[in-house]
């Protein structure tokens, strides 16, 4: 399998795989949702307080929302999981011989804590206010601040400490790094019958008979999906549909697809990637070393 970058942002991608298969590609694709290890808050402690300021105000450690629900915000917040490599909790040679409870430490996990206090006309907590202990590149990136994740008026006060630890898609959805993740095979446009795609020429749209070249075909992918918009407006439900019948079609390429999706924002899109081939390929290596002992 070979791979081409077509469009890169941080945390987002779009590749093309060559020389592969439909089953291979969607292994990748299963290999990045389920077994592409990142960082997620996966225990919050609420501390439970009360006091009262000089002006008399009584603040206590209540939200309009639950606990539960809180927990389950900070679960979703994108922690910062490529800038250090941390370790998983059961393999952590500070904790790996410990009880499940007692386990977490600086190699194996990221602590926040927060403690907001409300205001009259009320303040939301953001993920700006969850403060690392310790790294400060572990902090909540500037781009995810804005997560709310409840909002308090006076009297109420939030305090909490949250713990983040390596995990698996595959064990809950919060440890899954990619969202939105699809492939298709790449496609070719090519033009069959010159005299019905006039109909098409005519709207102006973006697409051009020249661009089919001589041999009336078009490769490039991103020429492909500007074809693609274009057929929209003569496709068999409208007024053209008719007269344009299969004038322009788009064929399949054997062996070759776009591959192409989003992270949570917890690492880079082409972090995921690499991690995912690299535990594919472990897993596709010990496959056949079985297969060599049995066969
Ligand atoms: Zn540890």
């Amino acid at each position: 399998m070979d791979c081409e970058i077509i469009e890169e942002e941080d945390n987002r991608i779009r590749i093309l795989l060559t020389g592969t298969d439909n089953a291979s590609v969607n292994a990748l694709r299963r290999t990045m949702i389920a077994d592409t290890p990142k960082m997620a808050i996966h225990q919050v402690r609420f501390t439970q307080s009360t006091e009262v300021t000089d002006d008399g105000t009584v603040w206590e450690t209540v939200s309009p929302i639950p606990d539960e629900v809180i927990a389950h915000r900070l679960a979703m917040t994108p922690i910062p999981s490529d800038t250090q490599d941390f370790s998983f909790e059961h393999e952590c040679i500070n904790c790996k011989d410990m009880v499940e409870s007692q386990r977490g430490c600086p190699l194996c996990n990221i602590v926040y804590t927060c403690n907001v206090k409300g205001t009259p006309e009320g303040v939301a907590v953001k993920a700006r206010d969850l403060e690392v202990f310790g790294d400060l590149s572990l902090s909540i990136p500037e781009e995810f601040a804005d997560i709310t994740i409840t909002k308090l008026y006076k009297g109420q006060m939030i305090s909490l400490t949250a713990k983040a630890k390596k995990g698996y898609g595959r064990d809950h959805v919060k440890w899954q790094p990619v969202c939105g993740i699809a492939f298709q095979s790449r496609q070719h446009a090519v033009l069959h019958d010159k005299k019905a795609a006039k109909s098409l020429w005519g709207l102006g749209l973006t697409v051009t008979e020249k661009d089919f070249g001589k041999n009336g075909r078009i490769e490039d992918i991103h020429m492909v999906e500007k074809v693609r918009a274009d057929l929209h407006h003569v496709g068999p439900s409208t007024d053209l549909g008719r007269d344009f019948g299969d004038a322009i079609t788009l064929e399949d390429v054997d062996g070759e697809f776009i591959l192409s999706y989003e992270t949570d924002g917890s690492m880079k899109a082409r972090t995921v990637f690499e991690l995912a081939t690299a535990s594919l390929g472990e897993r596709f290596d010990a496959l056949s070393g079985d297969l060599d002992i049995v066969l």
